[in-house]
């Protein structure tokens, strides 16, 4: 059976929660708490290199999601195996979703703001949706999935979620004192960010993470949506 963890994110494509939230998953492992990543698509499309076919794609960025998890010190991360720029709000992926929940047991899920206006991956709009719709209820309620009853997978009640990318800003964490693990997590994903120069990415990374912590009392932060739900 396994241990309750802490902190599940759940994101759509590798690289997702180094940009977004690496910093405040770093504070946790620091502290010893256990982290667990779900990756709903290995973001097969992410690229301009038109000499890359799909299966070396899925391996270099699962390659370099790994190696990010190996630099914050995240015990798990689950592929979904999604396709890249197919994710719908189907009953296949909460159930999916769901089963993960109820297998990992988090108390908190950071996960994608689904109501960011305008310019917004369709794939992070889904995903955010998805879970919301996954923790409560369907993760709670037993008769939701007889099927994943039967092996003994139970009804999880997750605590609080946080949503990253959002507009509506309500938490912050300081993430001064772990800057340079999520820059060194986000610079594993060398499929993504090698047309910036390392001191190209510390630069925007801090002034990125400077601009997030405005209106809290932090130096750098990543900003959140933070809901509780009920007992
Ligand atoms: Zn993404």
């Amino acid at each position: 059976m396994q241990k309750p963890v802490d902190l599940m994110v759940i994101t759509a494509h590798p690289d997702d929660a180094e940009f977004g939230a690496a910093g405040t998953v770093a504070r946790w492992t620091t502290e010893g708490k256990s982290v667990v990543y779900v990756v709903c698509t290995s973001g097969d499309k992410g690229t301009s290199d038109r000499s890359l076919s799909t299966e070396v794609l899925v391996a270099m960025r699962e390659k370099e999601q790994r190696n990010a998890c190996k630099v914050l010190g995240v015990t798990e991360v689950v592929f979904l195996g999604y396709q890249d720029q197919t994710l719908e709000d189907t009953p296949e992926f909460r159930k999916d979703l769901v089963e993960q929940i109820r297998i990992f047991q988090p108390a908190t899920i950071i996960t994608l703001d689904p109501y960011r206006r305008y310019l917004w991956h369709r794939d992070h709009r889904i995903v955010g949706q998805v879970v919301m719709d996954a923790v409560f209820p369907f993760a709670r309620d037993h008769m939701a999935y007889p099927d994943l009853l039967d092996r003994a997978l139970e009804p999880h009640k997750v605590k609080e979620i946080l949503f990253f990318g959002t507009e509506d800003i309500n938490h912050h964490t300081d993430i001064e004192a772990t800057f340079d693990l999520k820059l060194a997590a986000l610079q594993c994903h060398k499929s993504q960010v090698s047309e910036l120069g390392n001191g190209d990415l510390r630069t925007w990374l801090r002034n990125r993470c400077r601009l997030l912590a405005q209106g809290s009392p932090y130096k750098l932060a990543e900003a959140f949506h933070r809901i509780e739900l009920p007992d």
